[in-house]
């Protein structure tokens, strides 16, 4: 018998979904960070860093994208969240779902395995399934956290931390082509390790700028408890862009947004991999994210809905 279609509540906003999952999640022996951060933590003989993250048409790339950018971007998301917490990726596993007679399926996973290889993450395993509906890729990374420093948490920003950004915010989207940087991003590996390696527990927190610096500067604050002010005209622009309220909102930077103690970095300077980093704003006590005029600017951004 044909079931009726399903009917769903208005939808829900992802932030509310994601604090309701946070709250829920019961964490078992030998998880250090579940829900919340940028990956899960479990410690075994180290602290190794578990991250899925879905890559789907439509929502994450238009049709029609090269494949070989559908595979790139699909590896390099969530090896942006290694990197987030500075750590390696090990291994990874693909999950693919693919509209029904899909033509394009072994391009496809010679590109996800290539990519997997140039990012230093073998693609060890993973599933197949189709249906009538987007092409869907699931990647799931296996990662160690940095063996000196332990994972980089976002929890960890204190009232007086300097906070910088690397690389140039905003535009990585090109609305008329649907191309851009969101798609040939490199993920900042090796910048995150440098840091690490020369900052210590002195870099006290990090994440990488998925939605949009406003609204990630905002979970930030929260997940530390303390308040993130960023000076609008500190904001490093990617080429063409103009306003810093671009670079703002428009998200899909997967840049490094962290912190440190004052006098930890200069305000800025270049990373030995050529790429920059400036310091935007500071941590207060207090909460929420706010540009120097104190205009809240923790909603600015791309809330997923
Ligand atoms: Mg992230």
């Amino acid at each position: 018998m044909r079931s009726t279609p399903a009917r769903y509540a208005p939808r829900v906003r992802e932030s509310d979904l994601l604090r309701h999952i946070q709250t829920r999640s019961t964490l078992g022996e030998g998880v250090l960070v579940g829900p919340g951060d940028d990956c899960a933590v479990v410690v075994g003989t180290s602290h190794q860093l578990l991250k899925v993250d879905q890559l789907v048409e439509h929502r994450h790339y238009r049709a029609g994208t090269p494949i070989d950018l559908i595979a790139r971007k699909a590896l390099a998301r969530p090896l942006s969240d290694i990197a987030a917490m500075a750590g390696r990726p090990r291994y990874a596993l693909a999950a693919a779902t693919l509209p029904a007679g899909y033509p394009h399926a072994r391009e496809l996973f010679d590109a996800v395995h290539g990519w997997g290889e140039r990012f230093g993450c073998p693609v060890v395993g993973g599933d197949i399934a189709t249906h009538d509906g987007p092409l869907i890729l699931s990647i799931s990374i296996i990662g160690v956290a940095h063996a000196a420093r332990g994972p980089v948490l976002r929890r960890g920003a204190k009232s007086g931390d300097d906070l910088f950004v690397t690389g140039s915010l905003g535009g990585s989207f090109d609305a008329a082509t649907g191309l851009g940087r969101h798609l040939t991003f490199t993920p900042r590996l090796d910048e995150a390790a440098h840091l690490a390696d020369v900052l210590g527990h002195d870099l006290h927190a990090m994440m990488d700028l998925s939605d949009g610096l406003g609204i990630d500067a905002g979970r930030l604050a929260e997940s530390s408890g303390v308040r993130v002010i960023i000076e609008r005209r500190r904001i490093p622009l990617s080429p063409g862009i103009t306003d810093p309220s671009q670079a703002l909102q428009d998200g899909e930077d997967y840049e490094l947004l962290f912190t440190a103690p004052p006098g930890a970095l200069p305000d800025s300077g270049v990373l030995p991999t050529g790429c920059p980093f400036a310091r935007i704003g500071r941590i207060e006590i207090g909460a929420g994210a706010t540009d120097e005029t104190g205009q809240d600017i923790a909603a600015i951004g791309w809330d997923h809905r």
